[in-house]
């Protein structure tokens, strides 16, 4: 980890969701290393988007990267050869439809890693929505609105190619509309490409994971990246995100790379592993730890993990 972590800057609402955001140093500023250089391995294609920055990761997946904002967040282009599946939506800044436009004639699928509002706030733009039947994600179809999410989006945690339409004082994100439900298990066939949705909740309730086989890629959203991993908002659950961490290792033979939700893609599939022990260690009470306000950071090198304190493993809530 580059950088040591503030646990208290945090700055968004309830939502707390995603990315590696409460970085900081007095050294540096935050921004300093973006865009990452990770990314120069990668071909990058113009669609004459500036907030953007789009690479082509294999010969029919595209990554959409935002490096202007510090969460950083990045959503993925399958194609197949009938339709294409855009993995989340990113934060609602700047014309995603327009950049997708650019890049496919397919008829596209929209399916969310999560329903986090930086996952999931340009999902308005798009016709065709897939998503999960269940409460959490049901009301964060509803959208959040400025009062709830403009503490994220700021002269602070932007850097630059803010788009010239973008106000500040407006910032939201809209409500949008699941067309279809879709279950643990399901295959997504996109015509000579098949994802399946395999649920692991724990950042999230609704978290899923998408894996391509034929292509060797898992889809992680937040559930892993090499940076930060947020398990300790409200609706986060430790105790989820450990079973789901074990069943993210079960498919450490059918993928070669995984693709995060935020920060840098195409990460090896050797954190798999790296994340089941890491949850197992966080079990063990003499592994240390860094105390935040309610929370604790475990750090693994290249990621961290932090979560409530006290551990919400194997406690009953609720009586
Ligand atoms: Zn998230």
């Amino acid at each position: 980890m580059r950088y040591k972590l503030i646990l208290i800057l945090m700055i968004t609402t309830f939502l707390v969701s995603c990315s590696k955001k409460a970085q900081e140093t007095a050294e540096e500023n935050w921004y300093d290393p973006l865009p990452r250089q990770s990314w120069s391995a990668f071909e990058r294609v113009d669609t004459g988007q500036d907030w953007f920055e789009v690479y082509k990761i294999s010969d029919n997946t595209f990554a959409i990267y935002e490096p202007n904002q510090w969460q950083e967040a990045i959503s993925y282009l399958l194609l197949g050869t009938e339709k294409a599946m855009l993995v989340d939506t990113l934060q609602g800044i700047g014309d995603l439809k327009a950049v997708i436009d650019k890049l496919t004639d397919l008829p596209i699928i929209v399916m969310n890693t999560h329903t986090h509002y930086d996952h999931v706030s340009s999902n308005y733009q798009f016709d065709t929505i897939y998503g999960l039947n269940m409460p959490y994600t049901l009301n964060n179809t509803k959208g959040h609105n400025h009062d709830e999410i403009g503490s994220s989006v700021t002269s602070e945690t932007i850097w630059k190619n803010l788009p010239d339409n973008f106000s500040y004082d407006f910032y939201e994100s809209k409500a949008f509309k699941i067309d279809k439900f879709v279950n643990d298990g399901d295959i997504i066939d996109l015509g000579n490409r098949e994802i399946q949705v395999v649920y692991i909740p724990g950042h999230s309730p609704d978290s899923v994971i998408l894996i391509d086989q034929e292509n060797r890629m898992m889809m992680t959203g937040d559930s892993f990246y090499p940076a930060p991993i947020y398990v300790y908002s409200d609706s986060a659950s430790f105790q989820d995100f450990f079973m789901s961490a074990q069943i993210m290792f079960g498919y450490r033979n059918d993928v070669d790379y995984l693709l995060p939700g935020h920060n840098e893609t195409m990460q090896p599939v050797s954190y798999l592993n790296e994340l089941r022990k890491a949850t197992l260690a966080i079990l063990n009470p003499t592994t240390p730890y860094e105390q935040g306000e309610n929370r604790r950071a475990y750090d693994f090198g290249d990621f961290s993990i932090i979560v409530k304190d006290p551990l919400d493993f194997g406690i009953r809530t609720g009586d």
